[in-house]
């Protein structure tokens, strides 16, 4: 039996983060009532000229440093030909022989196996077709009608092609998540991939192991999370194996995968890069960029993960593992900047908060961050609540749950419920000594040497308080009370 392996390339692309779209001035805000943001450039009226748009080829270089790339100081515009109802011009701008970036590199860490370092063949700037909506079926075939909202038509995007270095779905995922944290450290792009702002294409082969030739290899759309993505190579791998397994030759196509039905379906043969006679854009200069442009670019590149989890192990003393856990989400790791500049007392107080309680909480609700009404100052308040003993670190494990639905201080919440913790002594002892009063028979066993049940005693004044007295105070009076 045949060991095969398999060899993968991803097509990444992502919305660039600017205000206009990529030739003309029209706004990209998403969710907009269809064609609101439309003029006659990016619907592909005749004589309608294209004027780019500097910010994009920004937001370009700096995605091209994040990369390791070379930032190529000439790169070409080029027309991409193909009809599509979606697509106006019936071509598409885009860049083919020179593009804006070429072979860099990242580093990931799969779940499946050691870190590794895949590299990236080029990054390229170009614009987005329109979207079509159909009535009475979700695809084009079956639509009673379909109608065309040209919003989206020329917004930027800038493609990031991957050499075909991954060997498992896993190792997709992790650099797919590696692209999209740096796309939001280093604010190229929201990186959402609900919204469409990151889209994916998978070109998936195998091979026998340890062969040197590349086998045939079909290409995936359709991946809508990080999820689908790893599924649905992992579906493909195994189609192709089954298929060699069985005689059959792999055919060299696109291949849309199907959710629902857990299969990746033939969509059409691949296009060649001929099939859509690449010519140089007559309408647009070569983009040329000149050293200063790229210092520029090369200072405002901001601090990405990775300087970011150096940073918090030096400054703070927080572990790798906890630096990396908090790095994960941006949003996370920017919550956590502003709590620390904060809060005064140990900031590991901070990093146990939200690795713990607020990431709980997050992965039983399936919300991120950003969708909580918890704020910084808001936990901030909290921890100094529990560090001058106001409140037991109990009592705040119960009032986290609420500050993240409501959005409510803490204080307030302590006020309100009354859950001030119980340190005045002379209230203790009362409580203890009437529990002691009420409990003669495991007193009385107590002072004759079966000192264990003074956990029973705390644990009767926990319940008597209902959480609220101060571990520490409590003990203290056991110890006198029960030695009397
Ligand atoms: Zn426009």
């Amino acid at each position: 039996m045949t060991e095969y392996e398999a060899v993968i390339g991803l097509e990444i692309h992502t919305h660039l983060k600017t205000k206009s779209k990529m030739f003309c001035a029209c706004s990209t805000e998403f969710g907009r009532p269809p064609n609101s943001n439309i003029c006659p450039v990016c619907t592909g009226q005749p004589g309608a000229l294209p004027v780019l748009n500097k910010e994009a080829v920004n937001l370009a270089i700096r995605c091209g440093l994040a990369l390791n790339c070379t930032i190529n100081k000439k790169s070409v515009f080029a027309r991409k030909n193909y009809f599509y109802p979606d697509l106006p011009k019936g071509y598409q701008i885009s860049q083919f022989d020179l593009p804006v970036a070429s072979r860099g590199f990242v580093d990931i860490a799969p779940a499946d196996g050691a870190e590794k370092r895949i590299g990236i063949t080029r990054a390229h700037l170009e614009e987005d077709a329109g979207k079509l909506v159909h009535q009475g079926a979700e695809g084009i075939e079956g639509a009673t009608s379909s109608y065309v909202d040209l919003n989206r038509s020329s917004v930027p995007l800038l493609e990031i092609v991957s050499e075909p270095d991954l060997r498992s779905a896993a190792e997709a995922k992790a650099y797919l998540e590696k692209i999209k944290s740096i796309l939001q450290y280093a604010g190229i792009s929201d990186a959402n991939m609900e919204e469409g702002k990151l889209r994916c294409d998978a070109n998936v082969s195998i091979r026998p192991a340890g062969a040197a030739e590349f086998g045939v290899k079909t290409e995936i759309k359709n991946m809508n999370s990080f999820r689908a993505v790893e599924r649905a190579i992992k579906i493909e791998i195994e189609r192709q194996k089954q298929a060699l397994a069985a005689g059959r030759q792999i055919i060299q196509e696109t291949r849309s995968y199907d959710e629902a039905a857990g299969q990746t379906v033939s969509m059409r043969s691949k296009e060649e890069s001929h099939d859509y006679r690449y010519f140089p854009e007559p309408d647009l200069l070569p983009l040329l960029i000149s050293e200063d442009w790229l210092k520029q670019a090369q200072k405002e590149l901001p601090e990405l993960a990775e300087q970011r989890i150096k940073r918090y192990q030096e400054e703070y003393g927080i572990s790798a593992y906890d630096a990396r856990v908090l790095t994960l989400d941006k949003a996370t790791a920017d919550f956590f900047d502003t709590a620390a500049r904060l809060y005064a007392g140990d900031k590991k107080n901070i990093v146990n908060w939200l690795t713990t309680d607020v990431l709980g909480y997050l992965k039983n609700e399936d919300l991120e961050l950003s969708q909580t009404k918890l704020r910084p100052a808001n936990l901030v308040e909290m921890l100094g609540l529990i560090d001058n003993k106001t409140i037991s670190g109990k009592i705040a494990k119960e009032l986290i749950g609420q500050m993240l639905k409501t959005g409510e201080s803490a204080k307030k919440l302590v006020e309100q419920s009354g859950l001030r913790q119980i340190t005045d002594e002379a209230e203790l002892q009362k409580i203890i000594q009437e529990i002691l009063n009420a409990n003669p028979r495991q007193l009385e066993q107590y002072r004759a040497g079966k000192t264990a049940l003074k956990g029973y005693f705390v644990g009767e004044t926990m319940k008597r308080t209902k959480g609220r007295a101060s571990p520490p105070a409590v003990n203290q009076i056991l110890d006198k009370l029960l030695s009397g």
